[in-house]
Order: structure tokens, then C-alpha cells, then sequence
């Protein structure tokens, strides 16, 4: 359970960081692409599930997250359980192989946060991490994935349009709470947002 003064803080913090402005680019596209029907409504999900999702995400992003879900009072024990059971069984702890210069491989999981079928990720749009965001169907009535892609463009935009303020939200949050990492899966970085806030 989150504490008042802490909700406030991170409350005060989100106003600052206008999390679903630095992402209407990519919010504006994907409606774009619901418009002419190209939804994820008949998919199993694949771009979530252990198959197909390695994603990502900055400090910034996990602190976004984060709030989201203890604003939303979607932080719970049960969620909680989800998380670390995702962590130690796609075992997001330990690094990925490689040879200590770079990685071989990303690692995939399965998102704590997706739900089944047509019921999607509990995440809003203001607050979901930007590759999700920006990976889309360009076919209609998909089920299994294999006609979606990632929008480089709009992407490289979001972020040439915020690079300066999130260089400094995520250095200031990297510093504060002492992380050893740039960009980590959703899972460990919404574990590490919650043993400092919690
Ligand atoms: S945050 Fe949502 S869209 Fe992104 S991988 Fe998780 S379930 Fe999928
Ligand atoms: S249609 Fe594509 S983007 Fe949508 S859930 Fe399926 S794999 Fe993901």
C-alpha cells in the first residue's frame, strides 16, 4: 500500500513529466490505424506473451507505470505475485547471454500486465511504454500477429521532441534511486520503482 505523502509526491511528479503529452504522437497514430480498422481485437497477443514481447523500458517509463497503477489501485498482492512470478520464471534477474561487451539476445516474457485476448493490457495509453505504443497491426483482423510492425518514425520523432527533459528525468531518477541500468524489462524495472517507493 502506498503512503499519502508518497502518493502526493509521485502525483506532483506525473505533472511534471505530462506523461500522455510526450506520447500523443504515437497515441495520434494508433487511432489513426483504429480508424481504418486496424485493431488488435481478434488477436491472441503474441506482441505480450513470451513468444514475441522483449520489451523495455526507461526509468522514466517505469516511474509512469508505476503510478499508474497505484493511482488506478491496481497495485495489489495479487499483482504484486504476477510480476515476481513473471521475474524468476522467464528469469528477468539474471543478465542475458552474452559476452560482458553486449548481449546476444534479449530476454522474452510473457507481460504481467496483459490479459487475455480481446481484454488487452490494463495499462492506459497515457502510460503505456512507447515501443508498445508505436507496434501495430498494418492488416486487418489479425489473430496471431505476422502483419504488425513498429513505427520507427513516429518513434524517433517522440523522442527527438523530449530528448532533452527525459535525458534529465531519467538521469535524476537513475541517481535518486541508485539504479544500475538504463532500460530494463517491464517486470524488474516496476519491481525496483517499488521497493523505493513502497
Ligand atoms: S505493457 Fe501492455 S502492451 Fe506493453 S507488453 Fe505489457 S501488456 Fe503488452
Ligand atoms: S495484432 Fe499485432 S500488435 Fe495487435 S496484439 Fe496482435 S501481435 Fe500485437
Amino acid at each position: 500500500m502506498i503512503s499519502q505523502p508518497v502518493h502526493l509526491q509521485l502525483t506532483a511528479l506525473m505533472e511534471e513529466t505530462k506523461p500522455r503529452a510526450r506520447r500523443q504522437n504515437l497515441i495520434d497514430e494508433m487511432d489513426r490505424l483504429i480508424a481504418s480498422d486496424l485493431t488488435c481485437v481478434a488477436c491472441s497477443g503474441l506482441c505480450c506473451s513470451f513468444e514475441a514481447n522483449t520489451m523495455m523500458v526507461t526509468p522514466l517509463e517505469a516511474l509512469e507505470l508505476f503510478y499508474f497503477l497505484v493511482s488506478r489501485k491496481l497495485w495489489d498482492s495479487s499483482l504484486v505475485n504476477q510480476i515476481t512470478t513473471c521475474i524468476s520464471r522467464s528469469r528477468l534477474d539474471q543478465s542475458p547471454p552474452g559476452n560482458g561487451r553486449r548481449d546476444f539476445a534479449r530476454r522474452s516474457y510473457t507481460c504481467p500486465f496483459y490479459l487475455e485476448k480481446a481484454q488487452g493490457c490494463i495499462i492506459s495509453r497515457g502510460f503505456k511504454p512507447y515501443g508498445c505504443l508505436a507496434f501495430n497491426p498494418h492488416e486487418a483482423g489479425l489473430t496471431a500477429g505476422g502483419g504488425c510492425h513498429s513505427n520507427q518514425q513516429a518513434l524517433v520523432f517522440r523522442e527527438e521532441a523530449n530528448q532533452r527533459s527525459e535525458a534529465r528525468w531519467n538521469d535524476r531518477i537513475i541517481t535518486q534511486l541508485d539504479l544500475s541500468w538504463k532500460k530494463e524489462t517491464i517486470p524488474v524495472a516496476i519491481m525496483a520503482m517499488a521497493s523505493h517507493f513502497l
